[in-house]
């Protein structure tokens, strides 16, 4: 499709005044990833019994909420700090709102957290957490203190498994079910603040030990991006979690036309799976390279609005030993970003069973992180973290699988 589409660029710009412009190719892609990414819809939020979900509805869809129960839009700003700023899921101890129009609200209306299916402490104080929504899917959530001072990052999921089989990423194996819902993403954050009682949204200076979202979970956030910018939207509102853009990181694998559109419409910071830096290897690792090339991937980047050294674009880099882990590779790495104000994380292989994969050795990446560094990047070697819980994204959520099917097989056999 993308090779047709450029085929077609190619001979419209050589037919002058009908020509399709780039950026209208662009946008037809942009409107078939929307597309298709709907196919892949949450389930509506309305519960069995017909309450709705308020989670994850924007601001005026709360008020067109309350506006068709005939209460003034004034009530819909006291709802959001309540469930925003206080955290409260209870109608009921929402003392700034009348009795009356509490048990009206709780008739109607619920403010849910998905459920805690497992949760895993690791010793260096990362905590994985299986969140189960509604309809009984499954996604990972993290949380990676920082080692030294009390703050901390919040990995969130955006799909619940994936469709693009990166070959060292173990939610690759696991087929793409369905997009998050917003509430669904938000309510990942919301709920790992339950479990640290970070509630009051901390304002101001007042530090936050959930500090940081990272969007790097399961899933590619750029295929669900209606629900992604929509649940990114609540979390930055300052009346509500108040979290700035840019302590907010969104990772791609590189969904090029999605690029643009979340650059100017969020501005959040840009962090990219690059993994490799030829094309013959990236389309083997990350195989969305074959309709984004590396080339179109890096023109994205140098033009992704508010990049700048105070605010640099993340390339992440796994290092896979014998794969992509060379000298040679570091120089083309620092020789294809030149110019883009611009970090390396360098990511140890994290290894899980079927992989096929081996961590680079030790020497190996602290040359290649020489290398990036004289080039004068800042390519810190990610520590790896959880290493005693199952670390690797999608880990969890495979195991609770089997469990079930476990589970479902003895049952059978004994009925
Ligand atoms: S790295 Fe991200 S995009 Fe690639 S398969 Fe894993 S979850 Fe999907």
């Amino acid at each position: 499709m993308q090779q047709a589409m450029r085929k077609d660029l190619s001979i419209s710009n050589r037919v002058g005044s009908d020509a399709i412009t780039g950026s209208e190719l662009t946008d037809a892609e942009r409107a078939r990833i929307l597309a298709k990414s709907a196919l892949f819809s949450p389930p509506p939020t309305q519960l069995p019994d017909g309450r709705r979900e308020l989670v994850g509805l924007s601001r005026d869809e709360l008020k067109a909420e309350l506006d068709a129960i005939g209460e003034q839009p004034f009530r819909a700003k006291q709802l959001w700090h309540w469930i925003y700023h206080r955290g409260e899921t209870d109608f009921a101890r929402m003392s700034s709102i009348s009795r009356n129009l509490q048990q009206n609200l709780a008739e109607r209306f619920v403010i849910g957290r998905p459920e805690t299916a497992a949760a895993q402490a690791s010793a260096d104080q990362t905590r994985k957490f299986l969140f189960r929504f509604r309809d009984g899917q499954e996604v990972e959530t993290v949380y990676i203190p920082d080692p030294e001072e009390d703050r901390g990052a919040v990995c969130l999921s955006s799909q619940v498994g994936c469709t693009l089989s990166c070959r060292f990423c173990h939610t690759g194996t696991q087929r793409l079910v369905r997009n998050l819902s917003a509430g669904e993403i938000v309510g990942q954050f919301m709920a790992v603040r339950d479990a640290y009682g970070e509630w009051p949204s901390p304002t101001g200076d007042t530090p936050r030990l959930l500090s940081t979202i990272v969007l790097m979970g399961m899933g590619e956030p750029l295929y669900n991006y209606t629900n992604v910018a929509k649940a990114m939207t609540i979390v930055m509102d300052g009346e509500g979690i108040g979290l700035s853009r840019r302590r907010i990181t969104l990772s791609t694998s590189g969904v090029v036309p999605m690029m643009d559109r979340c650059g100017a419409e969020l501005g959040v910071n840009l962090a990219v799976s690059l993994h490799a830096v030829h094309n013959d290897l990236r389309d083997e690792l990350v195989p969305l390279n074959r309709k984004y090339p590396i080339e179109e991937l890096i023109a994205a980047c140098r033009r992704y609005p508010g990049a700048s050294n105070a605010r640099r674009i993340t390339f992440e880099y796994v290092m896979l030993r014998g794969v992509n882990d060379s000298p040679a590779d570091a120089r083309a790495l620092v020789r294809l970003i030149a110019g883009i104000p611009a970090k390396v994380n360098l990511i140890p292989f994290n290894p899980w069973p079927g992989s096929r994969f081996e961590p680079s050795r030790p020497a190996t990446l602290r040359q290649f992180a020489d290398i990036v560094m004289n080039a004068g990047y800042a390519a810190p070697v990610r520590t790896p973290r959880g290493r005693d819980i199952l670390a690797a994204c999608g880990q969890l959520r495979t195991e609770s699988k089997r469990t079930e099917a476990k589970q479902t097989e003895s049952r059978s056999r004994a009925s």
